[in-house]
């Protein structure tokens, strides 16, 4: 079978950044799988491993706008330290939802203090950066009806109900 819409794929994969060596994300023993087509990949690496088979190994580089975005600097913004709880402590990198004014929820990371305000960030993390995969299929089947009508996977590695 290939990996296509409505396929439940394991595979094993490591991310390296940029020309970066070191492996900033892991998932291995197949412990990662998920179901394909329903947006819980980003778009770049999920093209690259449509019609892939199991037991097939491929390197997977993906460009900022296919990945976690392009960083966009208005997405920079400042927020008085007034405005957070008082027991609320400032940790770098620790990540926040916000609502914007029609109360959709979006996610900001806090990216350090400048004077009395906290400055959040809405760029993702690895906004920016060149994604290099290393990736191994290791199986893929087809999602039963329950997992398609939840969008995730269930047994071994999914969602435990
Ligand atoms: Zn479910």
């Amino acid at each position: 079978m290939k990996i296509d819409k409505n396929t439940v794929v394991t595979m094993n994969y490591e991310l390296r950044l940029n020309d970066d060596p070191e492996v900033v994300d892991s998932g291995e023993n197949g412990e990662f799988n998920f179901l394909f087509g329903h947006g819980n990949l980003i778009p770049g690496l999920e093209k690259a491993i449509l019609g892939l088979k199991k037991g097939i190994d491929r390197e997977v580089t993906v460009q900022p706008a296919e990945g976690y975005g392009v960083r966009d600097e208005s997405k920079i913004i400042g927020m008085p330290r007034s405005s957070l709880p008082k027991d609320f402590t400032v940790e770098i990198g620790l990540p926040l939802e916000l609502e914007d004014q029609n109360g959709h929820s979006f996610p900001v990371w806090i990216a350090g203090v400048q004077g009395d305000d906290v400055v959040l960030d809405g760029n993702h993390p690895l906004a920016g950066d060149v994604l290099h995969f290393s990736v191994q299929i290791l199986n893929v089947r087809a999602a039963t009806k329950d997992e398609l009508s939840h969008g995730h996977v269930h047994g071994p590695g999914g969602h435990p109900h």
